[in-house]
């Protein structure tokens, strides 16, 4: 088993990882586990951005594509018929990339393996129902919500908010499983649902914001600046990092996060959409992994979300404090990569290689919004090769980028 726990002397430089992770003093009581094969559930995008930042540390990346049971590359050049056994004697860390896993005998297994990190979270965040009562458990500001068992259930509630929002309890994302509701719609919702739905009072929210923080096995956590997030549809379109974030929401954001990561006893990077309202943040969702709302850490800082996961899951220390460049990130979906877009300046093209379908995350532009100069050149440069809808998101989203109040 290539599975190495290694006590390190603070002083000891570590030759595998090079001089730029030397422990210092401050980390002295760390265990570090440097060596250890991880294996990522899931064959999207997510786990493949996680592998190429592992590889930068000399990590041992698998993944594993949980319709096919089929293991994929990540970082190592293994291509070995895949075996059961090996999942638990091989891998000393299997995380995942994807919150709504199988119901296989397989994930069954998994979920028993002391190596499969944040047990915790998975079971309690998966679920819409259960992640809204821990919220209210851990009095953190959610939406008012309610179960839906029956069209009466839903009717009560909505008696009290006249404007509804309902989701499934599991599986909607990207604006699926989910219903907008007033008092003249409700007959919207297929009849089947009932049972596997919250209702939650639609809010007026100033603007969605997430956060996305890392926790390593020691407490320590590290948080990126809160991005604003514009959605369509459900389906996140653009995020923008600001210079001049608002010091008291920051921290806010960062209280609800770190009090969630700390009552589960988490590890690794996990990720919480937020309403900004009068009243401060209100919870909307929390992901248990790297989230799309994060992409824009790949240029905007060192400490892009991907590394941060490894570094939490390997026990490595985490960074005290994340610079970071102002940075917008646009989504590409539904639509075909375009060579040219590589020539443009101050952009970053992340291209996922998936076939192409109508609302597919197909890539995402990260695009360096640090002056006005770079803003200017790339509404120039890069409008004229996007299509009709990502022309108009990328005018809106630089137009937009103006300081947070
Ligand atoms: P979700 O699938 O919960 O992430 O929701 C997708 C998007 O729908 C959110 O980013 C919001 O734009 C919107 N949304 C979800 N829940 C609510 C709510 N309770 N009130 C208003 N908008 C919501």
């Amino acid at each position: 088993m290539l599975f190495a726990k290694l006590k390190l002397n603070p002083y000891l430089n570590i030759q595998i990882l090079g001089s730029d992770l030397v422990p210092t003093s401050d980390y002295q009581d760390y265990d570090y586990i440097i060596m250890t094969p991880i294996l990522i559930l899931g064959h999207g995008q997510l786990g493949l951005m996680l592998a190429a930042e592992a590889a930068k540390f000399g990590i041992e990346v698998d993944r594993l594509d949980l319709s096919s049971a089929e293991r994929l590359v990540g970082t190592s050049c293994r291509r070995d018929k895949f075996d059961e056994q090996l999942i638990f004697s091989h891998y000393g860390k299997i995380t995942a990339e994807l919150e709504h896993l199988p119901d296989t005998d397989l994930i069954h297994r998994i979920k028993q393996s002391p190596n499969w990190i944040n047990a915790q979270a998975f079971t309690q965040l998966i679920d819409r129902s259960d992640q809204k009562t821990l919220l209210d458990k851990l009095t953190l500001p959610t939406a008012p919500w309610c179960s839906v068992d029956t069209v009466a259930t839903l009717e009560s509630f909505n008696a009290n908010h006249p404007e509804l929002v309902v989701k499934t309890t599991r599986g909607g994302y990207d604006g699926r499983g989910q219903w907008r509701v007033n008092k003249n719609i409700l007959e919207t919702i297929p009849a089947d649902q009932f049972g596997k739905l919250i209702a939650e009072s639609k809010i007026n929210f100033i603007r969605e914001l997430s956060i996305v923080g890392a926790r390593n096995e020691q407490g320590q956590c590290s948080f990126h600046p809160l991005a604003e997030n514009t959605h369509k549809d459900g389906i996140l379109r653009y995020s923008a990092v600001r210079e001049d974030i608002d010091p008291e929401l920051q921290i806010e954001g960062e209280t609800l996060l770190s009090s969630l990561m700390t009552h589960l006893n988490y590890t690794g990077v996990m990720a919480v959409e937020c309403f900004q309202t009068d009243d401060g943040l209100m919870i909307n969702e929390v992901a248990p992994r790297v989230h799309n709302s994060g992409h824009w850490s790949q240029l905007g800082t060192v400490h892009n979300q991907f590394a941060l996961h490894m570094r939490a899951l390997l026990n490595l220390p985490l960074p005290k404090s994340i610079e970071f460049r102002p940075t917008l990130m646009l989504n590409l979906i539904g639509c075909d990569f375009n060579p040219d877009w590589l020539s443009v300046n101050h952009v970053q093209i992340h291209w996922y290689g998936k076939s192409l379908r109508d609302g597919r995350k197909m890539g995402h532009i990260n695009i360096d919004a640090g002056s006005e100069r770079a803003l200017h050149d790339v509404k120039k440069q890069l409008a004229p090769l996007l299509d009709t809808e990502h022309k108009q998101l990328l005018k809106d989203a630089v137009e937009n980028f103006q300081p947070c109040t």
